[in-house]
């Protein structure tokens, strides 16, 4: 697959208006400012594909990406920023669950956390629904570059607790600064999505 060539396609506000497809889907979840944006444009060798913003909380939307004829990279809002309006809450929610539940052809999540803290109560809540649904999911840390080897070793430790059946689920250091990760996350994502 070649990662350079993704276009945007299209960016949803509503459950509503998502569109049904039958082409492969590749779902990245975290919270807001956990790193997504720079990940996706790092993934896809691009400078601002995605928008990395300095401002958390921006209008959540879902935004598709095109990687190729059939695969798909959805861009799913960023949760957890205390200032967000209840409504927009509200919103954020259907827009999420429905997505998760509408059976769409999810080959894989990358539920993004970032290395240097313990996991949010929301961060949880979403391995838990990826858990519940069966959804095929790996654990991407970002912003690695940001601990030493003695953090890191911290971290890895901690979190082999933390993060419930972490034994059995892949989690991969990332770093947009370093690209550490991101070899293996293009090798992951052609293993799910090769015929
Ligand atoms: P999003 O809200 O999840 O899309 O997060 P962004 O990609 O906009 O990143 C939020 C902030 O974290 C920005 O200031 C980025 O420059 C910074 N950031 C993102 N990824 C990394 C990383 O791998 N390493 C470092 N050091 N900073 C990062």
């Amino acid at each position: 697959m070649n990662f350079n060539n993704a276009v945007f396609e299209a960016s949803y506000g509503l459950f509503s208006q998502l569109p049904e497809t039958a082409q492969l889907e590749i779902a990245i979840s975290g919270r807001s400012n956990v790193g997504k944006s720079s990940l996706i444009n790092k993934l896809l060798n691009r400078k601002s594909l995605a928008r990395v913003s300095s401002m958390p909380g921006k209008t959540a939307t879902i935004n598709f990406y095109r990687l190729s004829n059939n695969v798909r990279l959805v861009d799913l809002p960023g949760y957890g920023y205390a200032k967000v309006a209840k409504g927009e809450k509200q919103r954020w929610n259907e827009l999420i669950g429905g997505y998760f539940e509408q059976g769409r052809n999810l080959v894989l999540v990358l539920q993004l956390i970032d290395m240097r803290h313990e996991p949010s109560k929301e961060d949880l809540n979403m391995i838990e629904t990826l858990v519940e649904n069966e959804l095929p999911f790996i654990v991407v840390l970002t912003k690695s570059d940001k601990l030493n080897s003695t953090e890191r070793k911290e971290r890895l430790s901690g979190l082999a607790h933390e993060i419930p059946y972490a034994e059995q689920i892949t989690m991969l250091p990332f770093s947009s600064v370093t690209g550490e990760g991101v070899q293996e996350l293009r090798g992951i994502i052609e293993d799910v999505t090769s015929e």
